[in-house]
C-alpha cells in the first residue's frame, strides 16, 4: 500500500509481483484491520493515525529491521546514535574486512538491511539503526549494540528527548554485549549489572574503559592503562571523530576483531563524504562541507573540531530546524567564529540565538551564502558549511545539498 496515487516505480513493482495487489491512493482499514502483521516503512510514524489503533486491536506493526532480524544468523553489531552513526558503521565494517572477515554492511545507511541477506550468512552484520527503525523491532539480539549520543533531533516527530530516548535505549534489549558513550548519560544502557558492557570517552579512561590520554606531549587513544595509537596517526579528523574511533574499537574488540588489524584500519580510514569533508581552498581559505550536519550536536561537534585558537570559522548553517532548539550552537558560535550566514525556512531562528557580538548575514540561496562566506572570511580561516538543520526546504536530501555546495565552491575556483 502506497498513499501516493502514482508512486515511484509502480510499473515496474506491478510487473514484478504480478500476484501481489498493489493499493495506491487513501489508505484501505479493512485491509489493514484484516492484516495479521503489517510492515511499515521507517517514515512512518506508528504512533500515529492509523496505526496506532492497529496497534490497539492487537496487529503486530513492524518495519524491515524486523524482518531482518527473524531471518539473520550472524552475528549483529547495531549501531544508532544521533550522530556519527554512519562514519561509525562504516568504520567498523572497514575494520571487519580488513581483519580478513566477510561483512555486510548496511541498514540505515547504504544498503537496507533486507538486501543484506543472501544465501549465505557472512561472518558479521554491521547495521546502522535509526530511531524509527528501532521502534517497528522486536527481535534482533545484537552480539554488540551502541548508542553512540543522545542529541536532541527528530523533536518534530518525538515531541520530546523522553520518547526519543526509549527509542534510541531499544537497541539495548536483548544484546550480548553493550558499549556506551560516558560522557552522555542517556546512551548508559538500562540493563541489569551482569550484562557486558564498556564505556568510551575522549576523557582519560578507567581500567577496562577507552579514551584519551596525553603521554609525551602527545594524545593517544587508550584502552585502561594501555596506550594503542597516537590520535596524530589517524585521517580521521575532530575530536568528535577520535570518540567515533574509540567506540568503533570497542565495538571490534567485542566481536574479537583483533585490535593489531583495527589499528591498521584506522591509520586509513579518511572519513565519509559530506561529514566534514575538506572541498577546496580558495586564496588561503578552506571550505568544508558538513552538508550532514543535520541538527545542533553535529554542527557543535564540526565547529568544536575544526576550531583553531582564535575564531577562525565563517559557519553557514539553516534549512529545517525540526522543531529544534538552536541555543546550544550560541556559545560554540561566539567562541570560534567570525560570522554566521543563515539561509533556509528556519533562518530567522538562527539568526535569533546568534550572539549580538557577531556578524550575522541572511542569504536567500545557498550561493548567495556562499558567496557571504567568502566575503567574510580572509586567509587562514574556514568556511564551514554545517547547516544544523535537514535539508528538504530547498534540497532532496543532505546529499544533493552537499553537492551543491562543492559545485558551488567548486565553480568559484574556476572563475577566480
Ligand atoms: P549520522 O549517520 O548519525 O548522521 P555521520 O557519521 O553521518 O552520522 O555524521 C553526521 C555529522 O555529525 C557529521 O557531519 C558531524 O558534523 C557530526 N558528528 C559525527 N560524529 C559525531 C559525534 N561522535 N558526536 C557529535 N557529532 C558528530
Amino acid at each position: 500500500m502506497d498513499t501516493r496515487a502514482n508512486p515511484p516505480l509502480v510499473t515496474q513493482l506491478r510487473e514484478s509481483c504480478p500476484d501481489v495487489p498493489l493499493l495506491c491512493g487513501e489508505l484501505d482499514f479493512g485491509v489493514l484491520e484484516g492484516a495479521a502483521e503489517i510492515i511499515v516503512s521507517p517514515g512512518l510514524d506508528t504512533n500515529q493515525s492509523p496505526y496506532k489503533e492497529l496497534k490497539q486491536q492487537g496487529i503486530n506493526v513492524i518495519g524491515d529491521i524486523e524482518m531482518f532480524a527473524r531471518e539473520a544468523k550472524a552475528p549483529v553489531i547495531a549501531i544508532t546514535g544521533s550522530n556519527g552513526k554512519s562514519t561509525v558503521t562504516t568504520l567498523v565494517g572497514d575494520m571487519a574486512k580488513d581483519a580478513g572477515l566477510t561483512v555486510k554492511v548496511g541498514g540505515n545507511i547504504g544498503v537496507p538491511a533486507l538486501d543484506l541477506l543472501g544465501p549465505s550468512e557472512p561472518d558479521l552484520y554491521v547495521l546502522e539503526l535509526s530511531s524509527f527503525q528501532l521502534e517497528t523491532t522486536e527481535s534482533l539480539m545484537p552480539a554488540v549494540a551502541t548508542v553512540l549520543n543522545l542529541q536532541a533531533d527528530h523533536l518534530d516527530r518525538y515531541g520530546n528527548m523522553v520518547a526519543y530516548h526509549s527509542a534510541k535505549q531499544r537497541i539495548y534489549r536483548n544484546c550480548q554485549q553493550s558499549v556506551w558513550n560516558k560522557q552522555d548519560m542517556l546512551t548508559q544502557p538500562l540493563l541489569g549489572k551482569e550484562s557486558k558492557t564498556v564505556a568510551f570517552t575522549t576523557g582519560e579512561p578507567d581500567l577496562k574503559e577507552f579514551g584519551l590520554r596525553e603521554f609525551d606531549d602527545e594524545l593517544w587513544l587508550c584502552k585502561g592503562m594501555t596506550n594503542l595509537i597516537r590520535a596524530s596517526e589517524l585521517r580521521l579528523k575532530g575530536r568528535h571523530n577520535l570518540a567515533n574511533a574509540l567506540a568503533a574499537l570497542a565495538l571490534g574488540e567485542a566481536v574479537n576483531i583483533p585490535m593489531e588489524s583495527m589499528l591498521k584500519t584506522l591509520t586509513q580510514f579518511g572519513g565519509l563524504v559530506h561529514r566534514c569533508e575538506w572541498v577546496s581552498q580558495l586564496n588561503g581559505v578552506d571550505y568544508i562541507n558538513d552538508s550532514k550536519g543535520t541538527n545542533v550536536g553535529a554542527t557543535k561537534a564540526a565547529i568544536e573540531g575544526l576550531a583553531g585558537k582564535e575564531p577562525n570559522l565563517v559557519l553557514i548553517a539553516g534549512g529545517v530546524g525540526k522543531g529544534a532548539d538552536f541555543s546550544e550552537l550560541q556559545n560554540p558560535l561566539r567562541e570560534h567564529c567570525k560570522a554566521l550566514i543563515v539561509f533556509g525556512e528556519d533562518k530567522q531562528k538562527l539568526q535569533d540565538i546568534a550572539p549580538t557580538e557577531l556578524t550575522v548575514c541572511v542569504s536567500e540561496s545557498l550561493e548567495d551564502a556562499v558567496k557571504q562566506a567568502t566575503e567574510q572570511a580572509g586567509s587562514g580561516d574556514i568556511v564551514l558549511f554545517s547547516p544544523a538543520c535537514a535539508s528538504f526546504d530547498m534540497f532532496r536530501n543532505f546529499e544533493h545539498r552537499g553537492e551543491e555546495f562543492r559545485r558551488i565552491v567548486n565553480t568559484m575556483g574556476e572563475t577566480a
